[in-house]
């Protein structure tokens, strides 16, 4: 549609941001702008329609994502934390960055068999949606899919993380 092409047009590039050689891209121009939010929501659901209970989202940009999401499907929404930010994590699956590693974290809060979609902004390396999917399984829910607004097809992340829909792909 020509609200989605608009949409992937809004999309910001940085060069060298957060280290030299990395084009570092920023959601900011679609968040705010309602017709490309909606535009881009929409297509990232749709191979997913009342397929899922619950909408997974990723700090930070997940969560405006998810929320965007669950006001339209009338679903739950669930936030993946970045490690330390909860005082009681049901579950923390740590994962590899190309320097160093991270962990991500959830509350004990999912029903048992709750049938999850994950969604964050971009997927790179396919780390963070990959352990994204094993939290979600180790909290006894079912992951029914992955949505990204941006993949970067490059990076391979896929291999990592699983199939990973979006509507745009660099
Ligand atoms: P991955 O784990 O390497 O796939 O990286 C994905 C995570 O890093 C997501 O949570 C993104 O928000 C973030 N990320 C990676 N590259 C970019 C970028 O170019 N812009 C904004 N966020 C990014």
């Amino acid at each position: 549609s020509r609200a989605l092409t608009r949409a992937e047009s809004l999309i910001a590039e940085t060069p060298d941001y957060p280290e030299p050689g990395v084009l570092f891209r920023d959601i900011s121009p679609v968040l705010v702008d309602a017709a490309a939010l909606g535009a881009v929501t929409e297509a990232m659901i749709a191979p997913f329609a009342g397929t899922f209970d619950v909408v997974a989202g990723i700090e930070a940009r997940g969560f405006l994502l998810a929320g965007t999401i669950v006001a339209t499907a009338g679903v739950g929404t669930l936030p993946i934390r970045k490690a330390g930010k909860l005082p009681n994590p049901a579950a923390s699956i740590e994962y590899h960055l190309e320097y160093g590693s991270a962990a991500i974290e959830a509350p004990g809060v999912l029903p048992s068999g709750a049938r999850v979609l994950l969604v964050d902004d971009i997927l790179a390396t396919g780390g963070t949606l990959g352990a994204s999917r094993k939290l979600i399984a180790e909290l006894g829910g079912e992951v029914v899919g992955a949505s990204v607004v941006l993949a970067l097809d490059e990076l391979g992340g896929e291999r990592v993380a699983g199939p990973v829909h979006s509507p745009f792909h660099a």
